[in-house]
């Protein structure tokens, strides 16, 4: 075998696919984001500073940040400093610091304080991928969207779910792979793959979809 079809092994068929589907949907079935958040505007600053960071660590920063800045009107007139001050101990603070205000700024001045709900608006803000997009629809509003992080994507790729090398392609093969429920569908898979199909020393043993497991490699988005 080559050393590119190592990397990407077999499809799973149409009817694993199903299979694996209806056991991610049975044993998460009202699974929902570890960030801790009350509203809409907490909610986009959380998944934001959690990009290439963990959502306890976000967990433990945002409640200052909240009381300091409640809303878009107070994040939009931040100091810079005090929000990277605030926000230090989060991976890559100082581009987050000036994208959250940026982010908070477009929203008070272009959509009159209110954070849109749509993917096309969204990924207009300053520091909202399509990723961020997806993840906050998927958690305010249920959309049938896909969101693919480091977990997903592992997930993916070990169960032959995708073969795509980038998180968007594995978002678009997920979709139309799974159709429906994705929402449910994506937040299965983060928790399985924080929990059980771990990056290093995955769970195996116990684990609900071994019969469907392709490999053991620990894929990354390139
Ligand atoms: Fe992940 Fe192991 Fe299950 Fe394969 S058998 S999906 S590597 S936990």
């Amino acid at each position: 075998m080559s050393k590119k079809e190592a990397k990407y092994p077999k499809a799973a068929s149409k009817q694993e696919i199903e299979e694996i589907k209806s056991i991610f949907l049975k044993h998460y079935p009202d699974s929902v984001t570890e960030l801790n958040y009350n509203n809409l505007y907490e909610l986009i600053v959380s998944v934001m500073l959690s990009a290439q960071c963990t959502d306890k660590r976000v967990n433990i920063i945002t409640p200052a940040l909240f009381k300091k800045y409640p809303g878009i009107k107070e994040l939009a007139n931040a100091d810079l400093d005090d929000v990277k001050e605030l926000i230090k101990s989060c991976s890559f603070f100082n581009n987050k610091a000036k994208n959250l205000i940026a982010m908070a700024k477009m929203v008070l001045e272009i959509y009159k304080g209110e954070i849109p709900l749509e993917q096309k608006e969204l990924v207009k803000l300053p520091g909202v991928g399509q990723k961020t997009a997806n993840v906050v629809l998927i958690e305010y509003t249920g959309a049938n969207l896909m969101a693919v992080d480091t977990h997903v994507f592992r997930v993916a790729h070990r169960l032959g779910l995708s073969k795509a090398s980038t998180a968007k392609g594995t978002e678009e093969d997920l979709a139309k792979k799974f159709k429906t429920n994705l929402h449910q569908l994506h937040q299965a898979m983060v928790l399985f793959g924080r929990y059980k199909c771990k990056a290093v020393k995955p769970e195996c043993e116990e684990c609900i979809v071994k019969n469907y497991c392709k490999s053991k490699e620990g894929f990354k988005a390139r």
